[in-house]
């Protein structure tokens, strides 16, 4: 496999290592206070991460899937937390603005995204409307030159940001093809962010319940075409997932870091034949979700479908997290609980992973159901 690897993608990548080393001692105070910072938002800004879907026009670094999904494994040895929170920004809150927003929507949107002064969300996420998005029952209605949106959204990350794009059911209609995003901003009248969750993991990306009482938004928040909602949502989901995986990758590298350290240090560990085969059974596992990132990545770069190359590697890659924590904690005995250390961390966060965007159930049916229906080897991965 040969990966379409744009010029700079090594150098961008390399700051962003060493952005995201320096960014480690705070991570615990991040996870404490239950979200990321602004000054560290804007850190991020400045390093090129909450732009990196923005095209260079509007103050981005137009970096394109590649260097997205590396620079989030990046992040996410350190902070998984983060990587989520820069995932979510850049993928499916900033991109869908990029790709279809207007020009006064870019415009006014783009830069600010870009410099970490604006966080960007994506709700779609009811009660009754998880893994089935069409069930959306958030309804928007026309009034003259405003929508008016009801509902409430769960579990939406970045929900404290300024711009979010929100999946509502278009005037009465029921379905995916009655849906209709829309870019409803902080301080618009009737909008109001309700619980934030207290999960067991990923604690520095705040996840909000959102209020839509009567909400008005003008006539020129729509995003993209009316009733196409679905359609934007579900093409945005493909590069949020490949970033997700990468997330996952980066999480589970972190931690084996973290665990070579230890084994090396440790005179009974390095001696322990099971505590090599979990290293090397870790390392193995995690560099075959590397790759499935980067081949659903480089899809993308190609400008081809990766809808399943993205549910595999979003698939594999959170169950190998998951994977990596167990038998690390299993190596470690109970040095592997203290609240905090890497591994009780990836234990945790590693659930969420398999969770947001799309379940592991979900990305099986995605990938079963193109085995079943015309699949080849290239097809597979559309
Ligand atoms: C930390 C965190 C951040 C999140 N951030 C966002 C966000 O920014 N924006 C947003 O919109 N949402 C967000 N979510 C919500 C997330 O996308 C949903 O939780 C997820 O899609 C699953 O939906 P659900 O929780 O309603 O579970 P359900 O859809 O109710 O599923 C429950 C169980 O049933 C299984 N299941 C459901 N349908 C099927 C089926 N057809 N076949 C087989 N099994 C099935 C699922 O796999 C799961 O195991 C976030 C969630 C978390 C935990």
């Amino acid at each position: 496999m040969e990966l379409l690897i744009p010029e700079g993608t090594g150098r961008f990548v390399g700051e962003v290592r060493r952005f995201a080393r320096a960014l480690a001692p705070h991570v615990p105070e991040m996870e404490r206070l239950g979200k990321t910072p602004r000054d560290v938002l804007l850190a991020c800004g400045k390093a090129g991460l909450t732009g990196m879907e923005v095209p260079r026009e509007y103050g981005g670094l137009g970096a394109g899937p590649l260097a997205y999904a590396l620079a989030i494994e990046e992040v996410s040895r350190v902070s998984a937390s983060l990587g989520a929170v820069l995932s979510v920004h850049n993928s499916v809150g900033a991109l869908p603005i990029a790709a279809f927003g207007t020009d006064a929507q870019k415009k006014e949107l783009l830069p600010k995204i870009a410099s970490g002064e604006h966080l960007a969300g994506f709700a779609v996420t009811e009660a009754g409307a998880g893994s089935d998005v069409s069930s959306v029952t958030t309804t928007a209605v026309r009034k003259g030159n405003e929508w008016v949106l009801d509902g409430v959204k769960l579990f939406i990350s970045n929900g404290s940001g300024e711009v979010i794009n929100v999946l509502a059911a278009t005037e009465g209609r029921r379905g995916a093809s009655g849906q209709t995003m829309f870019i409803v901003r902080k301080g618009d009248p009737g909008f109001r962010v309700g619980a934030v969750e207290r999960k067991m993991g990923i604690h520095a990306d705040e996840t909000c319940e959102l209020v839509f009482e009567g909400c008005r938004i003008p006539a020129d928040r729509v995003l993209g075409r009316e009733n196409e909602g679905f359609k934007l949502a579900m093409q945005a989901l493909d590069i949020g997932r490949i970033g997700i995986a990468a997330q996952c990758v980066g999480a589970a590298a972190g931690a084996l870091e973290s665990a070579i350290a230890q084994v090396r240090s440790t005179p009974r560990l390095a001696a322990s034949q099971a505590a090599l085969f979990a290293l090397a059974g870790c390392a193995t596992e995690i560099d075959a979700a590397r790759l499935l990132v980067w081949r659903a990545a480089d899809r993308k770069e190609r400008g081809q479908v990766a809808t399943v190359a993205a549910s595999m590697a979003k698939l594999y890659a959170s169950a190998c997290a998951n994977r990596t924590a167990i038998r690390l904690m299993e190596v470690m005995g109970a040095g592997a609980l203290p609240a905090g250390n890497p591994f009780e961390r990836l234990l945790r966060d590693s659930k969420v992973f398999e969770i947001y965007e799309g379940t592991s159930e979900i990305h099986q049916l995605i990938i079963s159901r193109r085995l079943l229906g015309s699949w080849s080897f290239e097809k597979g991965m559309e």
